[in-house]
């Protein structure tokens, strides 16, 4: 259970962390978030806070596309994560919410000059199982907010009405999760993760420019499909009906992390199960966040334990 939150400044019992009913952001969903991961290695006695800085690095641009004036590095935003983790102590995988919102009334709907606020807390997740199963996944009839509208490169608190409608409309009509498309008609990602399949035998994901969030996931398995696989990842637009026809196909995301597709508007992926490079790849991506891959270490940042007395 989550205990504590940094809030307006200080590390204080989540309790304290309350915001007023007259929040610019809850209204106008004029704020930004992030989701990242403490993975918790047995073994080491360890927990692993998994690329920090890149993932404040992203937290600060959202906030810079919603004319936030906040004086923090992501170097910072890391240093006070890691010590709001070490005095949750917690001893099994977290996920972290950091949240920058417009702390000011109703009346002026505009994004400057305001009053701008980060708070940040963390929660325990459960452990990860492994799915052979493949998600089963539609095409939405919903399309991706487009950069002319609403950035979907960041993670901007309003645009998630449009990955609520995704989602809903998909689990409703009995898939899992369901596939975007952006408005020139070509695949985005998912309603909350990057998307990425196997063509040929190489990595085929949306570029950064088909309104996706520029996911700090994708990133990593770009890099390690490269580097630890040889494999060629090709970034390029994607048409709806290559993905009735691809080898494999996967979520990859802090949240889902690597996850299969088994199925997309009723046609199979491969057998329906996770293919041989989703789960080559998925296998490695545990052992980087674990700890167990010395070459990315840099990529963790260890959570001290705190001394009890
Ligand atoms: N796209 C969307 C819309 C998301 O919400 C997420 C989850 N943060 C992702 C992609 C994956 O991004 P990341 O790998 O940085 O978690």
């Amino acid at each position: 259970m989550t205990t504590l939150a940094y809030f307006e400044g200080r590390i204080v019992p989540i309790e304290q962390a309350q915001v007023s009913i007259t929040c610019h952001t809850l209204h106008y969903g004029t704020g930004c978030f992030g989701g990242l991961r403490g993975y918790w290695n047995e073994t080491h006695e360890q927990l692993y806070a998994f690329r920090l800085v890149d993932h404040y690095t992203r937290f600060l641009n959202s906030a810079k596309l919603l004319m936030c004036r906040f004086d923090y590095t992501p170097q910072q935003l890391a240093d006070i994560t890691v010590e709001l983790l070490s005095r949750e102590g917690w001893r099994q995988n977290c996920y972290i919410r950091p949240i920058a919102y417009k702390d000011d009334g109703v009346f002026r709907v505009w994004l400057h000059d305001a009053n701008d606020k980060i708070a940040i807390f963390s929660q325990p997740v459960g452990k990860y199982l492994e799915a052979d199963k493949g998600a089963k996944v539609c095409v939405s009839s919903w399309r991706r907010v487009d950069d002319t509208a609403i950035p979907a490169r960041g993670k901007v608190n309003g645009a998630y009405v449009n990955s609520a409608l995704v989602k809903s409309d998909a689990m409703l009509s009995g898939f899992d999760d369901a596939l975007v498309l952006n408005q020139d008609g070509h695949v985005s990602e998912g309603s909350a993760a990057n998307f990425m399949m196997v063509r040929d035998g190489a990595i085929v994901t949306p570029p950064i420019t088909s309104n996706l969030l520029e996911g700090i996931t994708r990133k990593t398995l770009i890099q390690l499909a490269r580097e630890e696989l040889g494999l060629e990842v090709i970034e390029r637009d994607i048409d709806r009906t290559e993905l009735y026809i691809a080898e494999e196909a996967f979520y990859c995301g802090t949240g889902v992390q690597v996850a299969a597709i088994g199925s997309i508007d009723h046609r199979l992926v491969g057998n329906g199960s996770t293919g041989p490079i989703t789960q080559q790849l998925r296998d490695i991506y545990f052992r980087v966040v674990l700890g167990e891959m010395p070459k990315y270490s840099h990529w963790l940042t260890p959570v001290p334990v705190l001394e009890t007395v």
